[in-house]
């Protein structure tokens, strides 16, 4: 037996928890996660605190502190829910701000105030309302990468997992849809309702390439392609599937392929093939900066200290309350 695999982690707190995750993480690196996790499960019991984490969370957050995990529509919709003190959010600001707004009376802390999203900061709200005016009586739909200011000059949410949905709910023949330009040209091309976009996108997903899919092809043969509506459209055309994560998600739970690539942030692969032993997964790796500034060490000293709580104009989190609670209800 090797060196590394002879490591046994501790049996009283953290073996059940490492064996979720030894498929992606070595025995050898375990130590280095072991006192986080053991600390984080005691504080939230103490502290009356839940983590919600996002899909994009590296495993041993994913799959060994967190209470609540999904993509941002089921992280909003379970938001709503908890009925503990402290909500720590393991995503970016506007998901924290999300559930701030959906669960007022929370106490919503986020690891790392500076965790942001490339999408969300494209857009203010001082746009949205020249955006308003310059195409007066377009409904104005709003990715939920969005901030809460930006979200209160909106008329409703929607997630990559929902937009055409709400797109077509309004009944409308023409829409607003900020602030993702690939989401809105992958939505338009499934529907007969004209969509005015803006220009912005997410860094993760525009970095993927039609190009890169089809090499990823040729070098894996029998490859299945799922691919996150926030890439490009032509790689889109490029894959079998395009969905969000929870889609995605789905997608190998019922189908198992033989071999997958999931085209989306590096690490909800290992965060899926961790559920499916069976599935052969390819991994280019396209990381997003701002989830992986969220780590053990910072949602620790969010439990430990109280701090980096999100806080919202009330009028603000009002106007945008009702704009995802538009999309919740639909
Ligand atoms: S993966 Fe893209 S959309 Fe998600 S937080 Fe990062 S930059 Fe924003």
């Amino acid at each position: 037996m090797s060196a590394a695999l002879a490591y046994a982690p501790p049996a009283d707190t953290n073996a059940a928890l490492y064996s979720r995750v030894s498929r992606v993480i070595p025995p050898l690196e375990w130590p280095a996660f072991a006192d986080d996790v053991a600390a984080i499960n005691r504080l939230k019991r103490q502290r009356n605190a839940v983590i919600l984490a996002h899909n994009y969370m590296t495993p041993e957050i994913f799959h060994c502190v967190a209470d609540i995990t999904g993509d941002s529509l089921a992280l909003a919709r379970e938001a709503q829910n908890v009925e503990a003190n402290i909500i720590v959010m393991a995503g970016v600001h506007f998901m924290a701000e999300t559930a701030k707004m959906l669960n007022p009376a929370k106490t919503v802390l986020i690891p790392d105030l500076e965790a942001g999203c490339s999408l969300a900061s494209s857009i203010t709200a001082a746009d949205v309302r020249r955006l308003r005016q310059r195409y007066p009586g377009r409904p104005v739909i709003t990715y939920v990468n969005t901030s809460a200011a930006v979200k209160a000059e909106s008329d409703i949410c929607c997630t990559s997992g929902n937009a055409r949905k709400i797109v077509e709910s309004l009944g409308v023949p023409e829409v607003i849809m900020i602030p993702d330009k690939y989401l809105a040209a992958n939505v338009a091309r499934e529907t007969g309702v004209k969509i005015i976009s803006w220009d912005g996108a997410c860094e993760v997903h525009e970095r993927f390439t039609a190009r890169q899919i089809r090499s990823l092809r040729a070098d894996n043969p029998g490859l299945v392609v799922l691919a996150h509506p926030e890439c490009p459209p032509d790689v889109v055309d490029e894959a079998d599937f395009a969905g969000s994560t929870a889609a995605m998600n789905d997608y190998v739970t019922t189908r198992q392929p033989g071999r997958v690539v999931l085209i989306t942030e590096c690490s909800m692969a290992d965060n899926v093939a961790i559920l499916h032993p069976k599935v052969d997964f390819v991994r280019p790796c396209n990381l997003c900066p701002h989830m992986k500034r969220i780590g053990l060490g910072n949602i620790r000293a969010a439990l430990e200290n109280l701090q980096h709580e999100v806080i919202i104009d009330p009028a603000i989190a009002t106007k945008a309350r009702e704009a995802v609670e538009r999309m919740l209800a639909i």
